[in-house]
């Protein structure tokens, strides 16, 4: 759930949580040209709404990590609960170093909860435990939109790799002026990728909200809290769509400025 936590900060790491992204998000952040008048118009107002989003996730988890759930589970029980509810007996629930770390692996169909959500037994921890349930689910399911965003991340890798390189030979290079343009075109993958993410991130939220109240995880006051936290998750993905959108954007404008100045 907290993928893109560290990109919506500004630095260039994404825990590998649900993929292996690290380079999806490459040419994001201060990596591009430079400091010009649409990183300041732009840029940089997304990567404020985005460290907004990333401080509101990050107190909304504080809260409620404080309050106990009514039946004082602990968010491996309740992910196991849910896991076994859908006959998914055999997918295991491993502890993963750090905070805010919890994610589910589609590469050995692991879920890894942090040691506080793991362990604890608060409003935050069943949760982030069954969002992250939500995503094993999902991926037992052949759930579609999940299935894009796994084609989409190889795309991605490779476009925001060599996109930053093509733009700058095409303009810098007069003859290879269109060159510019494919990066353009292979930058879009980085915001074509949050995108996709987004109905995965709310589909998987839907999910825990949904299991937590059927299987009796939750009471109605638990729910409330578990909502608002994975409601605040779901707006750093929205906030990292706004920043790879403004930084597209921005590379748009920089490579069709520098055409109409040649011209
Ligand atoms: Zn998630």
């Amino acid at each position: 759930m907290y993928e893109t936590l560290a990109l919506v900060a500004g630095g260039m790491y994404q825990s590998g949580a649900y993929s292996d992204t690290n380079n999806a998000i490459g040419g994001l952040g201060l990596g591009g040209l430079y400091i010009d008048k649409w990183y300041i118009l732009l840029v940089i107002p997304a990567m404020i709404i985005a460290l907004i989003a990333q401080a509101r996730v990050k107190s909304a988890y504080k809260k409620y990590s404080q309050i106990p759930n009514s039946r004082g589970m602990t968010g491996a029980q309740a992910a196991r609960m849910i896991l076994d509810d859908h006959g998914l007996t055999t997918i295991p629930i491993n502890i993963t170093q750090g905070t805010l770390s919890d994610h589910f692996d589609p590469r050995n169909n692991t879920v890894n909860l942090s040691p506080e959500v793991y362990s604890g037994t608060s409003v935050a921890s069943i949760g982030i435990a069954a969002h992250e349930v939500g995503h094993a689910i999902q991926h037992a399911e052949h759930y579609f939109p999940n299935k894009v965003r796994s084609a989409v991340i190889p795309i991605t890798n490779f476009g925001s790799n060599i996109s930053m390189i093509l733009i700058l030979i095409g303009l810098f290079v007069t003859a290879f002026n269109w060159l510019a343009w494919v990066g353009v075109a292979l930058y879009s993958t980085v915001a074509i990728f949050q995108l996709v993410t987004l109905p995965v991130e709310f589909n998987a939220s839907n999910r825990a909200m949904k299991h937590i109240r059927n299987l009796g995880i939750a009471n109605e006051t638990d729910a409330k809290g578990v909502k608002k936290v994975l409601s605040a998750a779901a707006m750093t993905y929205v906030a990292a769509l706004i920043t790879s959108l403004a930084s597209f954007l921005r590379i748009v404008l920089i490579v069709s400025g520098s055409g109409r100045r040649r011209r």
